[in-house]
C-alpha cells in the first residue's frame, strides 16, 4: 500500500452522496478526511470577499495560495451559491495547481479525499478509487431537502436545472475533468441507502486491504 499509508480517493458528481460515504469510510478506517470541494469553495469565498472575479484565474490563484485550512468548516461554504462559485474557480488551471500540494501532504499521511480529481490527478496511486455517481434527479431530490435545512429558498426544478449545469461544467473543463480513473470501482447510490453505500464501498476496500496485508 504505497509503503505504509492508506489513500483512498472517492470522486464522484455533485450529490452522489460521495462526501457523507468518504466521512463514513474515513471514521471506519480511522483515517483523515479532507473534503477536497471546500478547498475551492473557500477560494471562492475569499475571492469574493475581496472583490475579485470569479473569471479572474491569477487572482483566484493567489488566494488559493493562500487558503487557510483552519477556516474549511465555515458553514457558509456548504450553501449552493458557494458551490457554483466554487465550479466557476476550478476551471482555472493555476487554482487547481495551487491546490495540488496541501491535497498530496493530508493524502501522504493515510487519508479518504473526496473530491472530482483525487482519483485521477491528485493521487494517481492511491490504493483504492471510488467513483459515486446516481441519477440526477435522485440526486438533485438529496440536495433540495439539504439545502432546505440550511433555510435556503429552493425548488427541485431549481437544482435539478443547477446540479446539470454544474456537471456539464465540471465534466467538459480541460484540465482534470470529472471522470472515472480507469482503475476506479463505480458505485451507483440511486437506489442505496448511505448505509448501503457505505457497505459495498468497504467490501471493495477491504478486498485491497487483505490482498496486501
Ligand atoms: O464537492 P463540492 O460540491 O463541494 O465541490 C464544489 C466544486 O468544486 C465542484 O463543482 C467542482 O467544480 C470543484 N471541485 C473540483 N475538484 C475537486 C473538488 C471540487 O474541481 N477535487
Amino acid at each position: 500500500m504505497n509503503g505504509s499509508a492508506l489513500i483512498i480517493a472517492i470522486d464522484g458528481t455533485f450529490a452522489s452522496g460521495k462526501g457523507t460515504l468518504a466521512r463514513r469510510v474515513a471514521g471506519r478506517y480511522g483515517l483523515a478526511h479532507l473534503d477536497t470541494g471546500k478547498l475551492y469553495r473557500a477560494v471562492a469565498r475569499d475571492l469574493l470577499a475581496e472583490g475579485g472575479s470569479l473569471e479572474d484565474a491569477e487572482r483566484a490563484a493567489q488566494v488559493a495560495r493562500r487558503i487557510d485550512a483552519d477556516t474549511l468548516d465555515d458553514p457558509y461554504l456548504k450553501s449552493g451559491g458557494m458551490g457554483s462559485a466554487a465550479s466557476k474557480v476550478s476551471v482555472h488551471p493555476p487554482v487547481r495547481a495551487a491546490l495540488l500540494d496541501y491535497q498530496r501532504k493530508v493524502a501522504a499521511r493515510g487519508a479518504v479525499l473526496d473530491g472530482r480529481d483525487i482519483g485521477t490527478v491528485v493521487c494517481p496511486d492511491a490504493d483504492v478509487k471510488l467513483f459515486v455517481d446516481a441519477a440526477a434527479e435522485v440526486r438533485a431530490r438529496r440536495r433540495f431537502e439539504e439545502l432546505k435545512g440550511y433555510g435556503e429558498d429552493v425548488t427541485v426544478e431549481g437544482v435539478l436545472a443547477a446540479l446539470r449545469e454544474r456537471d456539464d461544467r465540471d465534466m467538459s473543463r480541460a484540465t482534470a475533468p470529472l471522470k472515472p480513473a480507469a482503475d476506479a470501482h463505480l458505485l451507483d447510490t440511486s437506489k442505496l441507502s448511505i448505509d448501503a453505500a457505505v457497505s459495498a464501498a468497504c467490501d471493495v476496500i477491504d478486498a485491497v486491504v487483505n490482498a496486501t496485508a
